[in-house]
């Protein structure tokens, strides 16, 4: 059965079985080893395509309940016009087409992981070898926040473009109010980004208006020097940046935000972003062992410490790195290549490396980033920050603002085509 009648196959059997109320377990095409994706983003992607890509004898399905994929990385320039979502977003044809991953559409509702398999809400279950979880994250909200009036915009696509849709509805001399979650969260120099990309958008479009940021952090938490002389100078008398604030209710209706040691603040337009934790079916799947919000996995394989042959990657991993897409993307090749070697009976590559970039517009032709690499250490068996690895700009340049379209467009490429 080629990818296509199978996936129609799946999608009638799926409906047939939730009419019928009993699931039907759908057994892979082939007799190989199955690995089950659940989650087509930087990680997910990824993984799925370079299992094919370098095993081609392995059923590979990746399971994502959207069609095409909208990217957070490069959004904040959808807020300011620079970008159209369409321009960060991609489809899985190329995974399905070039590689031969079966693509299903839907959403995995439930992992056993005793009998490996997946309840998708078609109905529809899934056996696995070995499943691949990589779900990115879920918001945790405070109090009267309401993701339908007031945007975290954290994902892509409705959200981001309900919060630009609501800046261009801004009056000039209005007040936009942003909050950054206690760390960790997805992309820590993306809140800051945000705020410099917004205050430039503001000064040259909405004159006269404020950028007030609530950040529940102890300081600026990376790129200090940059962020703070573009806050401090650039867009000095714009924005008003405020530290170790934490969120403690939102009236959404009256875009009023409450603090736990400041006044009550009213905005024309409330960019919240909730603290995060792991993606919903990591939590069901009972692998959050980090922190009590992450999974935690083996550093050499992502292989859950809770539960064998699940593997998690991504913003869901507790090892300690950062929660980004290039680094989800590198995660994933590490994953895959050591799902290769278990079900070949070999074990996972001893000194796995990884590595993260971001760059970060400050401006509407400027731009600045951030690198670090990560490597396995043996002495305290975990993953840790190579000493002296990675680096960041010493300002914020035209330069990097082009090199910023590159490096995305290889990113996005590696990823999905
Ligand atoms: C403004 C902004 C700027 C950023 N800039 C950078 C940058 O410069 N560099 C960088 O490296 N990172 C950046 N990031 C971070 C990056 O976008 C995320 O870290 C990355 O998307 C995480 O990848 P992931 O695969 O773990 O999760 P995601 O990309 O969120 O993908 C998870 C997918 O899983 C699917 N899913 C969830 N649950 C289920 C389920 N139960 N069944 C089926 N599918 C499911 C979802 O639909 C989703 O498509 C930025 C983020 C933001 C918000």
């Amino acid at each position: 059965m080629n990818t296509s009648s199978r996936r129609n196959f799946l999608k009638a059997l799926g409906g047939a079985t939730a009419l019928a109320s009993f699931p039907t377990i759908l057994k892979a095409a082939t007799t190989g080893p199955r690995v089950i994706v659940v989650g087509g983003g930087f990680g997910g992607a990824t993984a799925a395509k370079y299992l094919k890509h370098w095993s081609p004898d392995l059923n590979v399905t990746l399971i994502e309940p959207k069609a095409k994929y909208q990217s957070p990385i490069m959004s904040n320039l959808v807020l300011n016009g620079q970008l159209s979502m369409d321009q960060i977003t991609f489809s899985y044809d190329a995974l399905a087409q070039k590689y031969g991953v079966e693509v299903i559409t839907d959403w995995v509702s439930g992992v056993d992981g005793v009998t490996q398999k997946v309840s998708l809400s078609s109905g529809a279950v899934l056996e696995y070898d070995r499943l691949i979880l990589a779900p990115g994250i879920t918001f945790n909200p405070v109090e009267g926040h309401d993701l339908d009036k007031v945007p975290h915009a954290w994902q892509s696509g409705e959200q981001v473009t309900m919060l630009q849709q609501q800046l261009e509805a801004m009056p000039a001399g209005g007040t936009f109010v942003m909050s950054i979650p206690a760390a960790p969260y997805r992309c820590p120099p993306g809140p800051y980004e945000r705020a410099c990309v917004i205050a430039d958008y503001l000064k040259s479009n909405k004159p006269g208006s404020k950028v007030i940021v609530l950040d529940a952090n102890a300081d600026i938490l990376v790129e200090k020097e940059i962020f703070g002389h573009a806050f401090d100078t650039t867009y000095a008398g714009i924005v008003e940046y405020h530290k170790e604030v934490v969120i403690t209710g939102v009236d959404s209706d009256q875009l009023v935000v409450s603090t736990e040691s400041m006044s009550d603040i009213k905005a024309d337009v409330l960019n919240i972003i909730p603290e995060q934790s792991a993606g919903e079916i990591i939590k069901s799947a009972g692998l959050i062992t980090v922190a009590d919000r992450w999974a935690g996995v083996n550093p050499l394989s992502y292989e859950s410490t809770m539960v064998n042959n699940i593997h998690v990657i991504g913003d869901s991993q507790g090892t300690g790195q950062p929660k980004a897409g290039h680094i989800a993307n590198s995660e994933a090749k590490v994953c895959a290549d050591a799902v290769i070697r278990l079900l070949n009976g070999g074990l996972p590559y001893a000194a796995p490396m990884t590595n993260s970039a971001c760059y970060s517009p400050v401006s509407a032709d400027t731009a600045t980033w951030l690198t670090a690499v990560y490597g396995y250490d043996s002495a305290t068996d975990s993953i840790q920050k190579v000493a002296g690895s990675g680096g960041s700009a010493s300002t914020a340049t035209k330069n990097n603002y082009e090199e910023m379209f590159v490096w995305s467009k290889s990113l996005f490429g590696d990823t999905f085509s």
